[in-house]
C-alpha cells in the first residue's frame, strides 16, 4: 500500500487530494487559496470535516510546508515519509509529453520551453513541483498533462487553416485541455457498458466553468473542441468559444483596445456571464431565466446548442457514437441543460429517460432501455486519475 498526493497548482492556490492506494480511498483532501496574501485560506478535510484557518502564506513552499504539518498533526498520517509519490496537474504538455513522466531535470527544462503556450498555466505548476520537492525531498514526483490524452489526434484535427509555418515553427496547433477528465469519464463510461473501450465510440461533454466536449474512440481521444489554449469549443460560463477572428478586429478597433484586452473580454467577460448580463454561474442564470429574463434564456439556449453541434461532429468524425456521457458540474448536476442539449440527438435514435435524468452528482445511465445510443451522468475525478498515473510511475 502507498500514499499518492494529487496536486493542483495554480498562481495563487493548491488543491491537494491525498490517496490511499491500490484502494484509491480519499485520506484527506483541501485547498490552500489566497497564496501570497495576509489573509490567505487553509482548508483541510479531517474524519468528514473541513478544518478552515486564515493566515499569511507568502508563498507556494509554504502552503506546502503547512499542509504536510496538517497531515501529521491530524494523525492523517504517521510519517510524511508515507508519501511515495505526488502527482502534478502540469497543464500544458506541447507535443512534447504524450503521457504522464516521472519528474527529472530533463522534463522540468522541457516543461518550461512550453511556457510561451500555456503562460498562464504552466509556471504555476512548476511552483507546485518545485515547493512539493523543497518540502518532500525523498518522495518522487509525476506530472500529468491537461493535453496528453489529446496527442493522439490526427493531423486533420488538429491542424488549423493557416500558413502551414505557424504550425512548423511556432507549434500552433489544436491542443485540447481537460484531458485527464475525458480519459477518466470514458473508462467509467466503458465500465458501466460492461465494454471494452477499444470496441466504443464515446463523445464525453465536461460541462464545468470551462467546458469541453471530445470524440474517443478506441479509448482515444480523435477529436476535441478546446484548441490551442482553453478559449476555442463551447460557449463556457466566461468563455466566448468559437467565433469569427475578425471580431477580434473590430472590437479592438470599436473600443481602442489591443488585442490582449479584447481576449481578455473572450476570456473573462464572455460566455453565459456576458450573454446573459447575470452571472457565470449556471445557476443564477437558470434562476433568472425562471423569472421570465429572456436575455438569460437565450444565453442558455445558445449554449445547449453548441454543445449539441459539437455532438453532431463528433459523431460524423468517428462515423457514430455508441455513448455520450456528461460530466463536471454542470454536466453531472445539471439534469434541465442534459435535457435541452439531448431534445437535438433524436437523429441519432437516442432517447432520454426523464425519470432516470433526475440525477445529480452519481453515475447513472439516463437513456431509456430502447435508445439506440447510451446517455450516461458520469462523475469526473481527475485527482484519482493523477493519482492512478502517479502510483504506476513511481514503482
Ligand atoms: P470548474 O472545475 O471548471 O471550475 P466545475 O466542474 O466545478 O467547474 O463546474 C462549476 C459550474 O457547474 C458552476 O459554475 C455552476 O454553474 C455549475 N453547476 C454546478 N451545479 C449545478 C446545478 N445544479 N445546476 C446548474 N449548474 C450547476
Amino acid at each position: 500500500m502507498s500514499k499518492i498526493i494529487s496536486v493542483n497548482a495554480g498562481s495563487s492556490s493548491l488543491k491537494f487530494q491525498l490517496f490511499e492506494m491500490p484502494s484509491e480511498t480519499v485520506l484527506t483532501s483541501g485547498i490552500v487559496e489566497k497564496i501570497g496574501f495576509e489573509d490567505a485560506m487553509f482548508t483541510i478535510k479531517v474524519d468528514g470535516e473541513k478544518i478552515k484557518k486564515t493566515l499569511p502564506i507568502p508563498d507556494h513552499t509554504k502552503a506546502v510546508a503547512l499542509l504536510l504539518e496538517a497531515l501529521v498533526e491530524y494523525k492523517i498520517v504517521n510519517s510524511l515519509d508515507e508519501i511515495v509519490g505526488a502527482g502534478h496537474r502540469a497543464v500544458h504538455g506541447g507535443e512534447i509529453f504524450k503521457e504522464s513522466v516521472p519528474v527529472t531535470d530533463d522534463v522540468v527544462a522541457k516543461f518550461a520551453s512550453l511556457n510561451d503556450l500555456a503562460p498562464l498555466h504552466n509556471p504555476a505548476g512548476l511552483v507546485g513541483y518545485n515547493a512539493f520537492k523543497e518540502n518532500l525531498p525523498s518522495c518522487k514526483h509525476v506530472f500529468v498533462f491537461d493535453t496528453a490524452f489529446h496527442q493522439t489526434m490526427p493531423e486533420k484535427a488538429f491542424l488549423y487553416g493557416i500558413p502551414r509555418k505557424y504550425y512548423d515553427e511556432d507549434g500552433i496547433r489544436r491542443y485540447g485541455f481537460h484531458g485527464t477528465s475525458h480519459q477518466f469519464v470514458s473508462l467509467e463510461t466503458a465500465k458501466v457498458l460492461g465494454k471494452d473501450i477499444k470496441d466504443l465510440k464515446i463523445i464525453v461533454c465536461h460541462l464545468g466553468n470551462g467546458a469541453s466536449v471530445t470524440a474517443v474512440k478506441g479509448g482515444e481521444s480523435v477529436d476535441t473542441s478546446m484548441g490551442l489554449t482553453p478559449l476555442e469549443g463551447l460557449i463556457m460560463g466566461t468563455r466566448s468559444g468559437d467565433l469569427d477572428p475578425a471580431i477580434i478586429e473590430f472590437i479592438a478597433n470599436k473600443e481602442n483596445k489591443t488585442a490582449s484586452e479584447v481576449l481578455n473580454i473572450l476570456n473573462k467577460e464572455s460566455g453565459v456571464y456576458g450573454l446573459s448580463g447575470v452571472s457565470s454561474d449556471f445557476r443564477d442564470v437558470k434562476a433568472a431565466r425562471a423569472e421570465g429574463n429572456k436575455v438569460a434564456a437565450a444565453a442558455l439556449d445558445a449554449y445547449a446548442y453548441r454543445v449539441a453541434k459539437y455532438i453532431g461532429a463528433y459523431t460524423a468524425a468517428m462515423n457514430g457514437v455508441d455513448a455520450i456521457a456528461f460530466t463536471a458540474g454542470l454536466g453531472e448536476n445539471d439534469d434541465i441543460t442534459r435535457k435541452a442539449i439531448c431534445e437535438y440527438l433524436g437523429y441519432l435514435g437516442t432517447e432520454l429517460d426523464e425519470v432516470k435524468n433526475d440525477v445529480h452528482g452519481e453515475t447513472a445511465i439516463i437513456s431509456t432501455d430502447d435508445s439506440k445510443v447510451t446517455l450516461l451522468c458520469v462523475p469526473t475525478n481527475e485527482e484519482l486519475m493523477i493519482a492512478r498515473d502517479t502510483v504506476a510511475l513511481v514503482k
